[in-house]
């Protein structure tokens, strides 16, 4: 199911703990092999324009890094 959601990780801010990963429910969220100016491993959005926004990800998020959008 696609909606007018989608998730946009500020990846400088990630310090790719991996709260975000498991919370989840459609599993839209994973550890990816790039790195950002500081060092650590960002997540990032498989699938974004499934997203339900159901706000787990962000809650979870200790850095802020996530944000749910609405686009028209
Ligand atoms: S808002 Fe909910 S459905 Fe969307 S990516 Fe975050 S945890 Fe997944
Ligand atoms: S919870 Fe936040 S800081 Fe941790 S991996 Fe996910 S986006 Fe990065």
């Amino acid at each position: 199911m696609k909606t007018n959601l989608r998730v946009s990780i500020d990846r400088e801010r990630c310090k790719g703990c991996e709260l975000c990963i498991p919370v989840c429910p459609r599993h839209l969220l994973i550890m990816t092999a790039a790195l950002n100016r500081k060092g650590y491993h960002v997540s990032e959005t498989a699938r974004t324009e499934e997203c339900l926004g159901c706000l787990k990800c962000a809650r979870m998020c200790p850095e802020a890094a996530i944000e749910i959008l609405n686009i028209p």
